[in-house]
């Protein structure tokens, strides 16, 4: 490994991939007085959470909806310094809607001490039998509660294996643990599920609340965060792909990218994994063949009205997992927009998106009675295969840390090895990291680190730490 040099007064340092994970790593370099250039391929910021315009005249659209937890300190942190905070709706009660169409409002409760602040969350599922819902929360209990070799179990398998009803696995755990994890619960690992469920669930009252993005996400972070991170002396470039890392003597030197050739004291690579590969095959070889993706499809459709009467609703036993209103003016005026969200999406109905199309209004019509007489006025489906990274057993010891051999060059992205899954807070951590990583390999201190939601004490006695 290349000897440390003495810290440079301001090094300037290029991140590679302009999505949150490097946004967050800029903003942390910021904060520690480098200069810094983030170089993104595409036109607009933000990566994989992305909007695109509305063809129909209804402006930016989301091309897929995202959602944060109460536990997702470090993106819910990044938002309030960028002035965007307000710009999430807080939804503390999540609704469910059950295969025959019955509401159920759940809403934890702030007076009760984790994590039984659950409970008002668990007997308000309608559509389970009390013993089911006693069988639900013994489950969550064993979850947290699972250690060794059984975390490398895949989810569906160990919880059929300790009993939960096939009820509560295909009306519960299935549609939460998808769409918390992007991924079957055929393939997600029980690690990974006791992510979900101590950290989103049972770890603090606040939580499993939602914080539902209201603007396009290509406001949010293309012009909300990229404006305050320029405010902050950071250059942004777009549509500037990096073809190359040049490095001498053990460490990286320059960029090269189709405008030409960046000098630099340092860089984040923060770029999906196959990028990454291509960029730094030294640094990321295997993981291009051991690590898998996941794909989410989301449904956007336009109708003659508004009959979405709840801010969100997970769709239980349906093709349909998670429906969301549009907050923004997504549609030209008197039309209504929703969207559709189905996680773990590979194979849906052959990949034939007319009858998906024709599923998904036949359920809404289901469910929403406001539905019956609404015209579709106009779809779209957008598949994005490679959504997510597919939380496997075993994927946590391919996935590589921020920091490399190469001193001055540090890896950020959803991908890397964050603890948590593929989502906003995880890219938001791993630009953290990144920075910090790459912060100790130039001689600098890194930022303060951002506390996680404190376990309460009942949690801690049954998972352990504040983490793990
Ligand atoms: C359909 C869908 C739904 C999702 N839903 C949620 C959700 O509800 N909640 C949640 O928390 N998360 C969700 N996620 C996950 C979340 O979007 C990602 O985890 C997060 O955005 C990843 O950020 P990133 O910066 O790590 O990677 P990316 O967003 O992929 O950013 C990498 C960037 O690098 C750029 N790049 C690549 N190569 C180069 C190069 N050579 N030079 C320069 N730039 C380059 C890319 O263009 C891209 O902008 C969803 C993702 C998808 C796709």
């Amino acid at each position: 490994m290349a000897p440390l040099p003495s810290p440079v007064a301001a090094p300037s340092i290029a991140v590679v991939g302009g999505g949150l994970a490097g946004l967050a790593a800029a903003a942390a370099l910021a904060d520690a007085g480098c200069t810094v250039t983030v170089l993104e391929a595409r036109r607009r910021l933000g990566g994989r959470a992305a909007s695109f315009d509305d063809t129909r005249g209804g402006g930016l659209v989301d091309a897929c909806q995202h959602v944060a937890m109460g536990c997702c300190t470090h993106f819910l942190e990044l938002a309030r310094r960028a002035g965007f905070a307000d710009r999430l709706r807080h939804d503390r009660t999540l609704w469910f809607i059950d295969p025959d169409g019955r509401r159920s409002a759940c809403t934890p409760t702030r007076l009760l001490p984790a994590p039984l602040h659950l409970a008002p969350l668990l007997f308000g599922m309608r559509h389970f039998s009390w013993g089911e819902r006693l069988r639900l929360g013994a489950g969550m209990v064993r979850l947290a509660r699972a250690r060794g070799a059984e975390r490398e179990e895949t989810a569906a398998a160990w919880l059929a294996r300790i009993g939960q009803p096939p009820r509560v696995i295909a009306l519960f755990w299935q549609p939460v643990l998808e769409s918390a994890l992007g991924e079957s619960i055929d393939l997600v690992s029980v690690a990974a599920a006791r992510k979900v469920a101590v950290d989103g669930f049972l770890g603090h009252p606040a939580a499993a609340d939602l914080h539902v993005p209201i603007d396009p996400l290509g406001v949010l972070f293309g012009e909300r965060l990229a404006g305050w991170l320029r405010g902050r002396g950071v250059a942004v470039e777009t549509g500037c792909g990096v073809t190359q890392i040049e490095r001498s003597a053990g460490r990286a030197v320059a960029v090269v990218h189709a405008g030409g050739r960046m000098a630099c004291d340092g860089v984040v690579l923060a770029v999906p994994w196959r990028a990454a590969a291509r960029l730094a095959p030294d640094i990321v070889p295997e993981a291009e063949e051991r690590l898998a993706a996941s794909p989410i499809t989301a449904v956007h459709l336009w109708f003659d009205r508004q009959f979405v009467d709840l801010p969100h609703a997970v769709l239980v036993g349906r093709v349909s997992q998670w429906v969301f209103r549009s907050e923004a003016e997504a549609g030209a005026p008197g039309e209504g927009y929703c969207q559709v969200v189905i996680s773990a999406s590979r194979g849906l109905l052959g990949g034939d998106r007319a009858a998906l199309v024709e599923r998904v209004v036949g359920e809404l019509r289901e469910v929403f009675p406001g539905a019956r007489g609404a015209e579709l006025l106009a779809s779209r489906v957008v598949t994005d295969p490679t959504a997510v990274l597919s939380v496997r057993p075993g994927v946590d010891a391919v996935r590589p840390p921020a920091a490399t051999a190469v001193p001055n060059l540090a890896l950020a992205g959803d991908w890397t090895a964050t603890g948590w899954p593929s989502t906003m807070e995880g890219a938001v951590r791993s630009g953290r990291l990144g920075a910090a990583a790459l912060l100790a390999g130039l001689g600098l201190a890194a930022p303060p680190p951002v506390p996680d939601l404190r376990r309460g004490l009942l949690v801690r006695l049954l998972a352990g730490g504040r983490t793990g």
